[in-house]
Formats: C-alpha cells, sequence, structure tokens
C-alpha cells in the first residue's frame, strides 16, 4: 500500500516544533514513533501535508519523579514505561500493561504520547491513563494547557488537540502506598488489541486497604472508571459493537476482566 505523497520535516528542539505547528498553513502530523501514522497513512484512512517527525527532542523523552508527580515525556516508549524501576515501584501496573502491548519491536518504537494522541478505544495506555487520573501538558507557541485525560480523549479516535499543538508530557500522582494492581486485557486473536479490558488498583497501608479503583477499556468509545465492586460494570456504557463481538457480548468479557483484576488487587499482600 502506498500513501499519498507529504512532505517530511524533522525537528531538533521544541521551539522549531512550535514554530512550525503555528507558523504553517498546512495540515502537520506529528509523527512519534510511526507505528499507527504510517499504517493509516499507507490505507489512506489519514491524511498529512507534512510530517513532522519529533523523535529527536530530548525534552519530549524519559520519566522523572518530581516532588508532586511522575513526567512521563510524551515520546516514552512502550518499553521504557514497562522497564522502569522507579515508575514501577509506586505504579506497578506500567509493567503489568506494557508487557501486553504487540511486541518487542512495537514497544521499542511505539510511544504512550502517540497512543494517547490516536485515542483508539482498544488500545492499552488510554484505559491505564483513566485509572490514574493522569494530566496531560499540551503546548503551542502561544502557551501551554493541562488538561486531564477524560477531558482529552473525546471519543474514538478523537481528541481534544488543536491543530498548533503538541502533546509534551503526561503527569501521574505519586504514590506513597503499597499498590496491588492488574491489567486484564481480551485480545483481538487477530490484532492482538484489546476486545475489553480492565485496569484496577487497591492501596495498602500495611494491612488496611486505603483506595480501591477500577477503570474499563475496549468497551465503549474511550475508557472509563467504573465503580471498584460494581456488579455490571457497563451499567452506564453506550458498549460499542462490531462483527467481531456484538455489545452483549464484549459487555460479558469487560465483567470477566473486571472480575479478575479485582481479584487479583484484593488478594491477601
Ligand atoms: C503490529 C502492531 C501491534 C500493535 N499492538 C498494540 C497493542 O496491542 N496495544 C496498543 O495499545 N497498541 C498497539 N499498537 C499501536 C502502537 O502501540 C502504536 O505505537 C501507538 O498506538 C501509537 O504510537 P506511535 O508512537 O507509534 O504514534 P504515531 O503512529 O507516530 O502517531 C499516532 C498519532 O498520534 C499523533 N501524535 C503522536 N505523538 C504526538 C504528540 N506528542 N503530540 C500530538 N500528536 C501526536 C500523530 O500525529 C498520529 O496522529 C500496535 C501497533 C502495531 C504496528
Amino acid at each position: 500500500m502506498i500513501p499519498e505523497s507529504f512532505k517530511y520535516m524533522r525537528a531538533d528542539d521544541m521551539e522549531h516544533v512550535l514554530s512550525l505547528l503555528s507558523n504553517s498553513s498546512e495540515d502537520i502530523q506529528i509523527l512519534a514513533g510511526c507505528h499507527s501514522l504510517l499504517p493509516l497513512l499507507k490505507m489512506r484512512m489519514g491524511m498529512a501535508d507534512t510530517v513532522l517527525d519529533v523523535q529527536n527532542i530530548p525534552d519530549l523523552k524519559g520519566i522523572q519523579i518530581e516532588t508532586s508527580h511522575i513526567r512521563i515525556g510524551a515520546m516514552t516508549t512502550h518499553a521504557e514505561l514497562t522497564e522502569h524501576a522507579e515508575l514501577n515501584r509506586e505504579w506497578p501496573i506500567f509493567a503489568q500493561t506494557g508487557i501486553q502491548i504487540a511486541d518487542a519491536q512495537v514497544r521499542n518504537h511505539g510511544t504512550i504520547g502517540g497512543s494517547v494522541c490516536l485515542a483508539d478505544p482498544s488500545s492499552d495506555w488510554p484505559v491505564i491513563l483513566c485509572l490514574l487520573n493522569a494530566e496531560l501538558l499540551l503546548k503551542s507557541q502561544t502557551g501551554e494547557r493541562i488538561v486531564p485525560f477524560d477531558e482529552f480523549v473525546l471519543g474514538a479516535m478523537d481528541c481534544d488537540l488543536q491543530e498548533f499543538e503538541i502533546l509534551t508530557e503526561i503527569r501521574i500522582p505519586r504514590n506513597s502506598l503499597t499498590c496491588r494492581s492488574s491489567y486484564q486485557k481480551f485480545r483481538h486473536p487477530a490484532s492482538g488489541y484489546a476486545v475489553a479490558s480492565a485496569a484496577g488498583y487497591a492501596l495498602y497501608d500495611g494491612n488496611n486497604l486505603v483506595e480501591k479503583r477500577l477503570a474499563i477499556g475496549g468497551t465503549a468509545e474511550k475508557p472509563y472508571q467504573a465503580g471498584f465492586d460494581a456488579a455490571d460494570v457497563c451499567s452506564d456504557a453506550e458498549v460499542l459493537s462490531d462483527h467481531f463481538a456484538p455489545s452483549a457480548y464484549r459487555a460479558s468479557l469487560a465483567n470477566t476482566m473486571a472480575k479478575r483484576a479485582r481479584r487479583a488487587c484484593l488478594n491477601p499482600i
């Protein structure tokens, strides 16, 4: 498959990116890990006049533990999130989830920023960011804004990203308690993407359960939090339906994934 022709540009620092995004009259698409954008262009399901490669920009990479939050650069790869010891000491769900994304090649190139901006309901990181009430930092030449994950993702393949903006980082709260978490994913047998998924955590202070939370993915147009002990985690959701998983089957899978996640979080430490 051959995409329509487009211009390729590479930026080496953030100033250059922001100036290109704000001064161009063309449709510019950010190129991150390239694992979704290029297939979409090749299948002609996406269009771009210009593709702007941001792979060389150090400001967009890496994970830093700050006092008030954990900063994850938008260009941080799935593999880096999976393997980062300090991040996973506080939130082991990153390792539990990352290892379930595709294969080593995809994990070494695909980025969390690309996954969030694509807003594919069956992707894995969005449900984790929903679970953790993540915030997203978006920058443009005229300033920056911080948007809660739930407000950023508007629906399937749709997010609140302006043409002149780039997602630069994701902010996750710090956690000083003992965390038991679980990511349960029912994979599509052909693609490996989630047909339904559930992510949960329980925080313990010694033997005392302090907080528990559950989020559901793959099931509706965007991930959502559900009551941890809910009898039906889809009761308020408009459940997606397709030829592989009609809505009743998908809802049943989501409830099974939730039950497994719940059980794993509540097992004695
Ligand atoms: C074989 C295969 C299997 C896969 N399996 C899974 C799976 O099991 N689970 C899963 O979750 N994903 C899976 N993926 C998707 C993969 O993880 C992608 O890498 C990811 O969804 C997109 O990230 P990317 O860095 O490749 O983004 P790109 O493809 O480069 O970009 C995706 C979109 O996001 C935009 N974008 C990217 N970064 C930014 C930014 N910083 N600011 C603004 N816009 C931005 C781009 O313009 C584009 O529209 C798979 C992909 C492949 C090829």
